[in-house]
């Protein structure tokens, strides 16, 4: 069993998630768990719509028109699917202008308005990934990723975590029994009582790890835009190169000193279970990639 997580980048445009279908096909004997997060930029936009600013209906507009672009572009060539999708988008936009114009906007109902945005992906993704004869089936993280304290930057309560979660999918799997994968969201989670939460922002990483660890996973790929990790930001330097192999040491502290690439704690989970993470490229997935491992591991020494 392998955990594979796809960044927003990954899943926010038509070519890059024809890609992600092709990388979980080529993993299909592997009980992939896909974990993903918001299509790029949604995040941003539904926090901004939570100020609740002068421009928020027109935010809203283009939350509900950033989904439905995609879709009709994505699903072109169906166009049953483009409406029914259209129609979910809505569910989820309407939803999310309730909970805003409520009088009393707590910072759970932000939670809630926020985790819209991976809702909405992997159900997008989920679609993708049928409509491409990858036959995959969508679990809520809220059921088994459960969370305390702030319900804008919670901490994952790794107890119930791995209590629950072995059972929940291997009783997903078998109700199931078609489905090769399982696609989830990254970056939400829920109290035990269900109220809704989030990780914090860029956390679809560390839930990645977190289910790896609580289902003792294979490994864990985490596909993004950049070739592995690399000597520098790639965003500001030009010509860094990928740091094709390191401990779970180097990588931790390259990835505490601000490389934005990890969310800061994603290898904290991996290593209690010595689980190897890779950090990989959607847009070219035979290209360069890191590979983390124990520092007691052979190939390190
Ligand atoms: P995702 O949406 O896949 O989670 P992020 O934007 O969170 O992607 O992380 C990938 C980005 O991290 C890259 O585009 C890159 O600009 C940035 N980054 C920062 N430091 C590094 C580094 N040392 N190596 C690789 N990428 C880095
Ligand atoms: N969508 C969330 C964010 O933008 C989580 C993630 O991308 O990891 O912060
Ligand atoms: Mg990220």
């Amino acid at each position: 069993m392998i955990v594979l997580k796809f960044g927003g980048t990954s899943v926010g445009s038509v070519e890059s998630l024809r890609s992600v279908v092709e990388i979980v096909r080529s993993r299909m004997n592997k009980a992939p768990i896909v974990v993903v997060s918001a299509l790029s930029k949604v995040t941003d936009l539904l926090y901004k719509i939570c100020e609740k600013e002068e421009s928020f209906e027109d935010d809203l507009k283009a939350l509900r028109l950033r989904h439905h672009s995609f879709i009709e572009e994505y699903f072109a060539e169906s166009p049953q699917t483009v409406l029914q999708l259209k129609s979910e988008i809505d569910t989820y936009v309407n939803s999310i202008t309730d909970i805003c114009i409520q009088p009393e906007f707590s910072y759970r109902d932000r939670a809630a308005v926020i985790s819209c945005g991976e809702l909405m992906s992997s159900l997008i993704a989920c679609t993708a990934l049928n409509k491409g004869g990858v036959p995959t089936s969508r679990i809520d993280a809220r059921q088994f990723m459960f969370c305390n304290g702030d319900p804008l930057k919670s901490s994952p309560d790794m107890s119930m975590i791995n209590h629950h979660t072995p059972a929940l999918i291997a009783r997903h799997r078998m109700l199931n029994p078609d489905s090769k994968v399982i696609i989830t969201q990254g970056f939400i989670c829920a109290t035990i009582s269900g109220k809704p939460a989030v990780l914090g922002r860029g956390g679809s990483d560390y839930s990645a790890s977190i289910i790896a660890w609580a289902l003792n996973a294979d490994a864990v790929e985490i596909w993004t835009d950049v070739n592995g990790i690399r000597d520098a930001d790639p965003r500001y330097v030009e010509n860094t190169h990928c740091l094709p192999l390191l401990s779970y040491d180097q990588a931790d502290a390259i990835v505490k000193a601000g490389a934005k690439v990890l969310h800061p704690l994603t290898l904290e989970p991996a290593r209690m279970r010595n689980i190897p993470v890779y950090v990989l490229n959607t847009y070219n997935p035979e290209g360069e990639y890191t590979l983390i491992l124990p520092e007691d591991h052979k190939l390190l020494k």
